[in-house]
Parts: C-alpha cells; sequence; structure tokens
C-alpha cells in the first residue's frame, strides 16, 4: 500500500473511532462507580462453574545444601497438598522446575521456590519492589514470614532454612511434623495464588478463622501450626472457581492489576467488610510496607 493511502486509511480510522467515541487512551476502560460497586460485591458471584480445574505448579528448589531437607520434606508434604486441593475440585500438577520460571500464568501455571535465606531476601525486594534504603527496615517487618505469594508473578518464594530451623521442628527434635507444616504453609500460600484473602482480614464476611467445629483452623488463617488437617468454607471454593475459571473474581483482580491490597480495599468498601479492631497487631503476610 503506497504511504499516502496508507495515512489515509489510518486517519479515516481514528476519525470513526473519534465519532464511536472509543478513544485509543481509554480503551483500558475504566469503570463508573456503579459499575465497580457490582463488580466488586460478592453478594452475587454470577454463574459458577464448578468443573475440576487443573493447575500446573512448577517446584523449584534451589540447589544449596541448606535445601536439602526440602527435597527429603517435599513428597509426603505434596500429597497433603494435592489431596487438600482435590477436595476443593483444583487438580495439581507437580513439575519440578531448574532456575528460570517457565511461561507462568494467573491460575494456570504457577511457581512455588525454595530459596535459601539470601535468595530469599533478594527475590523478596525485587518481587516487592523495595528500594535499598528501605531493604533494612523491610526486613525488620518480615521477621516472623517466611514466604510471600506474588500474585501478580503467579509466584511463591519460601525461605526454606529459616522455615526448616523455627517450624518444622529443625531444632526442637520435633523433626516428623515436617511434611505437615510445609504442607500447611504451601496450602495457604497456593490460596492467595487461587485468589483468596485470609480468613482475619474482616469481622463480617462470609470466612471465619475456624470452621465450626471450632478446632479446624481455615486454610486461609494464620493458625497454620495446629495438629491434623486444614479446613475451608463453601464460600472460598466459590471464589476459587471464580477465579480459576476466569469469572468474576478474576475479573476483579484483572482489574487492580493483580494487586491483593488494591483488590482488599475495593472488597471492603463495597461489601462493607469491617476490618477487626485489633487490626495493627496482627501479621499478615501481604506487604505492610506502605506505611
Ligand atoms: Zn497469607
Amino acid at each position: 500500500m503506497a504511504k499516502k493511502n496508507y495515512l489515509r486509511l489510518l486517519g479515516n480510522l481514528l476519525f470513526v473511532a473519534a465519532l464511536l467515541g472509543i478513544s485509543p487512551l481509554a480503551a483500558a476502560g475504566r469503570l463508573t462507580p456503579a459499575q465497580e460497586a457490582a463488580l466488586f460485591s460478592l453478594a452475587d458471584l454470577g454463574s459458577l462453574d464448578f468443573s475440576a480445574k487443573r493447575v500446573v505448579v512448577e517446584i523449584y528448589a534451589s540447589d544449596s545444601p541448606e535445601l536439602k531437607g526440602f527435597h527429603r520434606l517435599l513428597p509426603q508434604a505434596w500429597e497433603e497438598v494435592r489431596l487438600f486441593y482435590a477436595r476443593l475440585g483444583v487438580l495439581l500438577d507437580m513439575v519440578p522446575a531448574g532456575p528460570a520460571p517457565g511461561k507462568l500464568e494467573a491460575g494456570k501455571r504457577l511457581r512455588f521456590e525454595a530459596l535459601t535465606h539470601k535468595q530469599w531476601l533478594a527475590a523478596t525486594f525485587k518481587a516487592f519492589e523495595v528500594a535499598p534504603p528501605f531493604r533494612l527496615r523491610f526486613q525488620t517487618v518480615c521477621r516472623d514470614k517466611y514466604a510471600f505469594a506474588h500474585l501478580n508473578l503467579s509466584t511463591i518464594h519460601l525461605d526454606f532454612k529459616r522455615f526448616q530451623d523455627d517450624i518444622c521442628g529443625g531444632r526442637s527434635g520435633e523433626a516428623k511434623l515436617g511434611p505437615e507444616r510445609l504442607a500447611h504453609l504451601m496450602i495457604h500460600e497456593l490460596g492467595h495464588l487461587f485468589g483468596l484473602y485470609h480468613a482475619h482480614e474482616f469481622v463480617n464476611d462470609p470466612i471465619p478463622e475456624y470452621l465450626p467445629d471450632g478446632k479446624t483452623p481455615n486454610f486461609m488463617s494464620h493458625h497454620l501450626l495446629t495438629r491434623g488437617s486444614l479446613g475451608f468454607v463453601d464460600f472460598q471454593k466459590r471464589l476459587i472457581h471464580s477465579y480459576l475459571g476466569g469469572g468474576k473474581v478474576f475479573q476483579q483482580y484483572r482489574h487492580v492489576d493483580f494487586d491483593p491490597l488494591r483488590y482488599l480495599e475495593l472488597l471492603k468498601q463495597h461489601n462493607s467488610y469491617r476490618e477487626p479492631k485489633e487490626e495493627k497487631g496482627r501479621s499478615s503476610d501481604f506487604p505492610s510496607n506502605d506505611g
């Protein structure tokens, strides 16, 4: 096509777009306040498809000797993770992976990295974009954190050695708890990559910290050291299938570029959810470096 004709065609197309009210800059599509309120209401998740959802989880373990224990714990832990999600209708396929991630995709192909402490810090700073002057403070805030799930990266980073020493009984001789502790952590972190938020986030939402039996911890609570199985409520199953099936929950996250903090703000606002009063003292494995 001659250059002149091409320019004329382009001009015509832009003219038509302008007539139709389509601006290329506005194509990303801002929602009106009413549309945003409707999108973020959890009262109605629309039609849900509960067919089994298959998700691939790449597992990478650093080849440092620090990770020796991870290789030992993983087979038994993974079996518990797999069975837990099968109860939710999510079929996990584990794929061993190398240091370079494959082509990850939200809700389809995820990645779990078991790292040395040094690698974990570097990966965490990079994922949260923590600039050097703030790193020391961030480290202090994260002292009791062993893993972060980064929804925008479809990736979980685990500081394995510290987790093993502090939580898996590496120092206390309770080493037989290791596989269960690792399984609980993986179940919880994968929950974040399936679009779930913490059970303690709001006081008046349908997600309690313990199941109605009063002793089974919800897998999205922080009571992950309890012996025995973790549990879930039906509402969480609905959220997961909505997310993995590309339904309303997936659209919500897409609207906030998979940023969990913006997501929670909008949920709170449009569902009149309230945070617990003693919220400040609570720990969260979402970043709290915004203050
Ligand atoms: Zn969490």
